[in-house]
Order: C-alpha cells, then sequence, then structure tokens
C-alpha cells in the first residue's frame, strides 16, 4: 500500500532529546533550537513535558507564545489529570495546541511495571484523553501514545478495541512508539497497519521509534508505507538511550524514494551542526549524510567513480547531492595508501594548483608510498609533495645558470651527472636559446607546445610570477609536460625545460 499523504513531522527533540541530555537545557536554549526547527519546516513540535518541572512548564509556556500559526505545539502528560491540567495550561497561546497524553498498554509493562489490571488502565486512557479534549475545545487536539506498542504483538486485539474507544474519547492522532527498539522492522509495520486499517480513516497514525538496535530510520521509513503520516523524528537522532530516529535520515530516505517530503532540506546540515555543539554531543564521523566522512572517498575505484559522476543528480558512490542538505564541501577526497591517481588530480585542482592526470599519474606513487607510512595524507602535504616533484624534478640535469649576457646572447651553464657545460648562444628569446644551447651541447629537445601561464594570487605558497607550460617530446614519442616557476619569465621556461629534460632522463631509464 503506498501512503498517498504527505509525510507530517513532529518534531522530539525539546522533549524525547531533551529529557535524555546529561544538562537539559533551559529555555533560552530550546528557544534556539526551537527557530532551528521552524527553519527546517516541520509541521509540529512537543515543546516538553510541562508536568516534568516548573523550569520545563515555563519554557513550554514560552515556546507555545512564539509558535507560528500553522504550526502545532504539543505538551506532553502522563494520564493523570493535573500533567493533564499542566499541559493544557502551557500551551494554551498556542495557535494549534495539543495534548500529548501516554500510556503503556504491553501485557509485559501493565504486570510487571504498572502492575494494574488491564481494563482499569484502558479506563484510564479514555478517561484521560476525554479530560485532555474538554481542555482543548475546538482550538486544539489531542494526541494519544500506547507506550511500547512494539510488545504489543500478543494482546493487539486489546489495543485496538481501546484504541476505537480512545479515538472515540476524542484523540485524533494515535501514535505507535516503538519505546524499546526489540522487533523486526516488519513484525512492526505489520501491527502498524492492522491498527491504519482498523481506526476510522480521519484518525492520523504516527509512529515514535527508538533506535536500540540501530534500525529506528528503517521502522519509521517502513511504517510511512504501512499507513503512518505522522513521523516522530529528532534533530541528530537525540534521545533516550541509543535516541529516536534521526530526522535527517528519515526525511531524505522519504526524499530519495520519491515522497514529497514538506521540509527545507536545504537546512539540515546547519541545523546539525547547532544542535551538535548545543547537546555536546559530537556528530560520530561516519554519521549518515552529516558525518564529516558521510560523502569522503578513500579507496581508488570509489574514488574514480565519485569523480566520474561529480555534479549529476545520482552519484556512483553517494546518496545525495551534498547541496540537497546544505552541505557546500563537496564529495571528499580522501587520500590514503588505497586511494589513486583520481584523487590526487582531484585533491590538487581542488586546492587551485594546476595538474593534469598525466602528473598526477606520476606523481602518485610518490605519495602512496608516504601514504602508507604515515596513513591519511593531509591536503598540505599533497601540495607540498606535488610541488617537489612537478617543479623541481631531481635527475642527472642541473640547471647552474641562465643569463642574458647582452643583446640577444644568453649564456647556459648546467650539468649532465658530474660534466659540466658553459654554452653561449644567439637567440630572439630565451626559450629558443636554452634549446638551442641543449642542442648544441647534444641534447637536442623537441618542443611540442608552449604556454605562459600568468599565477593566479590565490594559489597559496607560490612566490612567483610566471608558470610555463611546456610538452617536449620524448624519444619514444611520448607527450611529456613539465612546468617551471620563476619570478622571471626567462627563468620559468627554462626551470620547465630542465624538469623536463630529467624527466625524459627518467622513462629512458626505465626503459621506455
Ligand atoms: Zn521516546
Amino acid at each position: 500500500m503506498e501512503n498517498e499523504k504527505q509525510p507530517f513531522f513532529y518534531d522530539i527533540t525539546l522533549r524525547d532529546g531533551n529529557q535524555a541530555l546529561t544538562k537539559p537545557w533551559n529555555t533560552q536554549e530550546k528557544a534556539v533550537i526551537f527557530k532551528y526547527l521552524l527553519k527546517l519546516g516541520v509541521q509540529a513540535i512537543e515543546i516538553g513535558f510541562p508536568g516534568s518541572s516548573e523550569m520545563d512548564f515555563e519554557a513550554c509556556q514560552y515556546l507555545a507564545s512564539i509558535t507560528p500559526e500553522n504550526v502545532v505545539a504539543a505538551g506532553l502528560a502522563r494520564t493523570v489529570q493535573k500533567d493533564i491540567d499542566k499541559a493544557a495550561e502551557a500551551i494554551k497561546t498556542a495557535a494549534k495546541p495539543r495534548i500529548h497524553t501516554f500510556l503503556a498498554l504491553s501485557d509485559f509493562h501493565m504486570k510487571y511495571v504498572l502492575q494494574k489490571d488491564p481494563q482499569d488502565l484502558r479506563k484510564m486512557a479514555i478517561d484521560a484523553v476525554k479530560h485532555a479534549k474538554s481542555l482543548m475545545n475546538d482550538k486544539g487536539d489531542v494526541q494519544f501514545s500506547v507506550e511500547h506498542f512494539g510488545d504489543c504483538k500478543d494482546n493487539i486485539g486489546f489495543v485496538i478495541d481501546t484504541l476505537q474507544e480512545i479515538v472515540e474519547a476524542g484523540a485524533t492522532t494515535i501514535n505507535l512508539p516503538n519505546t524499546v527498539e526489540r522487533t523486526r522492522p516488519f513484525e512492526f509495520t505489520s501491527l502498524v497497519r492492522q491498527v491504519y486499517e482498523a481506526l476510522p480513516k480521519h484518525v492520523t497514525i504516527a509512529v515514535h521509534c527508538h533506535d536500540d538496535l540501530g534500525m529506528a530510520t528503517a521502522t519509521t521509513v517502513e511504517s510511512y508505507f504501512a499507513g503512518a503520516r505522522q513521523l516522530e523524528c529528532s534533530l541528530n537522532g537525540l534521545g533516550e538511550r541509543a535516541g529516536n530516529t534521526n530526522l535527517y535520515e528519515a526525511a531524505v530516505a522519504l526524499y530519495n524514494n520519491g515522497v514529497n517530503v514538506p521540509l527545507n532540506l536545504h537546512k539540515i546540515y546547519e541545523t546539525a551542526m547547532i544542535v551538535s555543539e548545543m547537546s555536546h554531543i559530537p556528530i560520530p564521523i561516519q554519521a549518515p549524510l552529516i558525518g564529516p566522512d558521510a560523502l569522503a572517498h578513500r579507496s581508488g575505484i570509489h574514488q574514480d567513480g565519485a569523480a566520474k559522476t561529480k555534479g549529476m543528480k545520482k552519484g556512483a558512490y553517494r546518496p545525495i547531492q551534498p547541496s540537497l542538505i546544505g552541505r557546500d564541501d563537496d564529495e571528499k577526497l580522501a587520500f590514503t595508501s588505497q586511494s589513486g591517481k583520481t584523487a590526487v588530480y582531484e585533491i590538487i585542482s581542488k586546492a587551485g594548483y594546476p595538474i593534469s592526470m598525466q602528473e598526477a599519474i606520476r606523481i602518485t606513487p610518490k605519495i602512496k608510498e608516504i601514504a602508507e607510512q604515515v596513513g591519511e595524507l593531509p591536503t598540505r602535504n599533497i601540495i607540498d609533495i606535488y610541488f617537489k616533484e612537478i617543479f623541481k624534478v631531481k635527475g642527472a640535469f642541473n640547471l647552474i645558470e641562465f643569463v642574458k649576457v647582452r643583446d640577444s646572447r644568453y649564456r647556459l651553464k648546467f650539468s649532465y651527472h658530474s660534466k659540466e657545460y658553459n654554452i653561449e648562444v644567439a637567440a630572439d628569446g630565451p626559450l629558443e636559446a636554452c634549446l638551442s644551447a641543449l642542442k648544441k651541447a647534444g641534447f637536442e629537445q623537441k618542443l611540442l607546445h608552449y604556454e605562459q601561464k600568468a599565477i593566479d594570487e590565490q594559489i597559496k605558497g607560490v612566490s612567483a610570477d610566471a608558470m610555463t607550460v611546456i610538452h617536449l617530446m620524448a624519444p619514444n614519442g611520448e607527450n611529456i609536460i613539465c612546468r617551471g616557476i620563476d619570478q622571471s619569465t626567462a627563468k620559468a621556461n627554462v626551470k620547465a625545460i630542465f624538469n623536463g629534460l630529467n624527466l625524459i632522463e627518467e622513462l629512458k631509464n626505465k626503459g621506455k
């Protein structure tokens, strides 16, 4: 069965999430989170448990007073009159107040924890809902939760009968919590479906899943397709023990599966960061979507796929476009010994330095060698290696001096192995002079391409004004790209050529 209704996001960060914090938020802190919830665009916010403490009562009063007209402000209450009265008092200024009352109806909980007869508890729940409804009048509404619904497989008939009466008593939202996650998502959603099918269609079915076994998101998402429209989630998955369903995961999972999700998804990342800061709970490195590594690629195969599908709606190794949730860090390619040329190319290009794939292939083994010793390499180290390997290619050729002696006359001093050469030539320009001096010394080079690049001021660490890119032809016909940088264009040219000479020599030594 498909759920044709738009999901209704009911956020529980300020109640379930807050009560699980080692130091619960005060009113001002709750108000900060509240504003982020409004920016995300959730449809309902459980603002607190007014009966739990004076501090929470006051926080609820304040938040209710600033709740926009289109957002439901809910207060939690046990099925006892004084709690319900407190909740009603705290939320009365909201345009859409909701009393959320709850009682466990599982055999286990009724017998061992509440230690009461099921029929008495049933009456208690019905009376509580009637009382809450009388306080809400037409302005607000009433939500009832079957605490420990996930444990109600054996007495589901009793639960459904009770819920039918609770609906008659005035509850319009029936919440089915997986208070402690013990069962398979499929078993839980089968129970949700039974309730959905048994109750009148004007009733909204909600689910509230805890993440004890790490399946809360799965259970919530599947419950939506089983008829639950209201999804109770929290920011960063905050909540008792292992937490509640993470709102970001549930929302994006539904979005990715074609559901019209009524949230400002691009606010997710920003919200996650502030919630982490304010709860003092760090985001795990591999947390889905929001973790620092959630969009990082380390293995060569993954990096290659990521680079080839960068910018596409569907990525080879990512679930979403980072911008969907407001992340501006594009897919991060980190370099480890498992990485390859694509990562080298992407990391260096992204840092603003010019590099060709041919050069990336050439320097990758050197970078890998270091990564094998030290583990993951920061970009800075990769750039250092890049400078060393691209601009200061070591080898048999060693440039000693290149000067313009007078008009159209140049002198090139260099060594090849230990032999020194000092050659003077006449030429129209430095590039021609250098090539002609080399030819005279017996090292003729074929220039395939020459390019002068202005150096972008944004390129950090380059204290040079000129960059030359030269393509030389190696004896085996290969096109060798070499670069030189210097304050002067003339020297940049010559340095590029000498880098090229050493690269060609290296090729020869390898027998290529
Ligand atoms: Zn809960």
